[in-house]
């Protein structure tokens, strides 16, 4: 019957079929796979921080008590259970993130060492710590973790708006198309628009021509922020019919999969973090800078926990040249809009403090944080890690671990719509061309086809060979 031959043909025919096509990512010097590759080297060092280790697993916030910008959020809070969040009591705080409370305060210790106030000009981000004090909350990230909560409707979708509308560049140089996204715009009685400082709204700001690249980045950013939300979402979803957490692919089609800008925004997001471990590594090279604890209660935590962060620094290092960072804000006039980008991210860091949902709340000001922290590693030459507040490095790395996942996810659902476009066609083949029971038959093994498909590229760790 089948030569081998043949079937050698069939397989890589299956491989070419399900294999996820290769694209570039814009405003970067790698593609899709080159940043699957780079996931796929790293992935496993993730939990080793984020959900075994206590510096990394918890966070403190101000959560409850920041004051929304936008409008009197008092009656735009969700009630739905997802949303709540388990705050730590006195007691079941880690005696890291004790020390680390002391440690913030400038005058108790090491005053040479954390004197947050002094760099905070270099911030793209609204930082409770710096400006709340004691409003803060402390949570444990592994117990609230980012998934589908049912926070959506008008006032997310205003949230969003305004992000877009009032912070993003308007990067054609259409004007008619600035006009028309004025006009769009709908607030609902009693919120008002973000009103920008009036020193931003020069020309600098609205003039297409000028720090393009930079300001497409602002927008990448964003967008890449939005779709790892949604991919999140997506991927531990809530089916109420069924009563249980699940992955849903429609979901994640709707929000994400249909629109490839969205994919690609997510690939940036991760290169952007990339190459700000790129530079932590630079430094972590340079002994001065190498002497982090995470917990120093317990020495072999704080061996494992230092371990895998400097790895993901050194593996990082190994694709050294994925964001030219050295080419943004090189010129006169990008530099001069340097204040103003940084200025915008600001501003939508503060926008986080309207969302109405707590958990989405505590993830949205950790994942700006972790983009602010990123960009000021990037752009702000003189930051060096050790002057970077804990909560920046947790931020970071959290959010670092979030995006990786949403890398994953997209492989993952990408995979998976194109079994079931496969499942599909071969049932309808069946359908026509057999009678029950064998129909039947033949479908429901067809119907397991996926998880053959899936435990091969699982086994093979596709991503990494691609
Ligand atoms: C900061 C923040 C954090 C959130 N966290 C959570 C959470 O943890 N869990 C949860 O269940 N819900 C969360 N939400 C709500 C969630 O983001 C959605 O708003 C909600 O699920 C409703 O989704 P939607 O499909 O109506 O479109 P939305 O996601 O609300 O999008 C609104 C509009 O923005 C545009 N848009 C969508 N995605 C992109 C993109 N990537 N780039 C550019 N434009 C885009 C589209 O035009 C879309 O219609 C959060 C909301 C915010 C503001």
């Amino acid at each position: 019957m089948f030569g081998i031959s043949k079937l050698l043909i069939i397989w890589h025919a299956l491989w070419a079929y399900l294999l996820i096509p290769n694209k570039e990512v814009a405003l970067t010097e790698v593609d899709t796979d080159a940043i699957y590759g780079m996931q796929s080297r790293v992935r496993s060092l993730f939990p080793v921080m984020t959900e075994q280790s206590d510096y990394f697993s918890n966070y403190k916030l101000n959560l409850y008590r920041a004051e929304c910008p936008l409008w009197d959020n008092d009656n735009a809070m969700c009630s739905s259970q997802g949303c709540a969040v388990d705050t730590l009591g006195e007691n079941e705080v880690p005696n890291i993130w004790k020390q680390l409370s002391e440690f913030e305060q400038p005058s108790k210790k090491n005053e040479k060492e954390c004197n947050w106030e002094h760099d905070s000009k270099l911030d793209y981000c609204y930082l409770d710590e710096v400006s709340s004090g004691q409003e803060c909350v402390y949570v444990s990230l592994v117990g609230n973790p980012e998934r589908f909560t049912g926070y959506s409707g008008d006032h997310t979708a205003t949230i969003w708006r305004t992000i877009y509308e009032q912070n993003c560049f308007v990067i054609d140089d259409d004007e008619s198309s600035q006009e028309k996204s004025k006009r769009d715009s709908f607030y609902k009685p009693g919120m008002y628009p973000f009103q920008l400082t009036p020193k931003e709204d020069d020309i600098i700001s609205v003039s297409p021509s000028i720090a393009c690249q930079e300001k497409r980045m602002l927008n990448k950013i964003i967008s890449g922020f939005h779709a790892s939300i949604s991919s999140h979402i997506c991927e531990n979803y809530y089916d109420a019919e069924r009563n249980r957490w699940t992955r849903n692919l429609e979901c994640w089609l709707a929000k994400v999969g249909n629109y490839p800008e969205r994919i690609e925004n997510i690939f940036f997001n991760y290169a952007l973090l990339h190459q700000a471990f790129v530079k932590i590594a630079d430094q972590l090279e340079d002994m001065e800078y190498n002497n982090n604890t995470f917990c120093p209660d317990n020495l072999a935590i704080d061996a494992r926990t230092k371990l895998a962060f400097d790895n993901l620094a050194f593996q990082s290092q190994q694709d050294r040249k994925v964001i030219m960072s050295s080419k943004l804000f090189s010129d006169e006039e990008s530099q001069r809009f340097k204040e103003t980008f940084r200025r915008h991210f600001h501003d939508i860091s503060r926008i986080m403090d309207c969302v109405g949902c707590d958990k989405c709340r505590l993830w949205g000001k950790l994942q700006m944080t972790g983009y602010g922290t990123a960009l000021k590693l990037l752009l702000e030459s003189e930051t060096h890690l050790s002057d970077l507040r804990p909560s920046e490095i947790v931020a970071l790395v959290n959010t670092f671990d979030r995006i990786a996942h949403s890398v994953q996810s997209s492989f993952w659902f990408q995979l998976r719509r194109r079994a079931d476009l496969s499942v599909k066609f071969l049932q309808y083949v069946i359908a026509l061309s057999f009678k029950a029971p064998m129909r039947e038959i033949l479908s429901f093994f067809t119907e397991q086809l996926w998880y053959i498909f899936y435990a091969i590229l699982y086994i093979c760790n596709v991503p990494r060979l691609i």
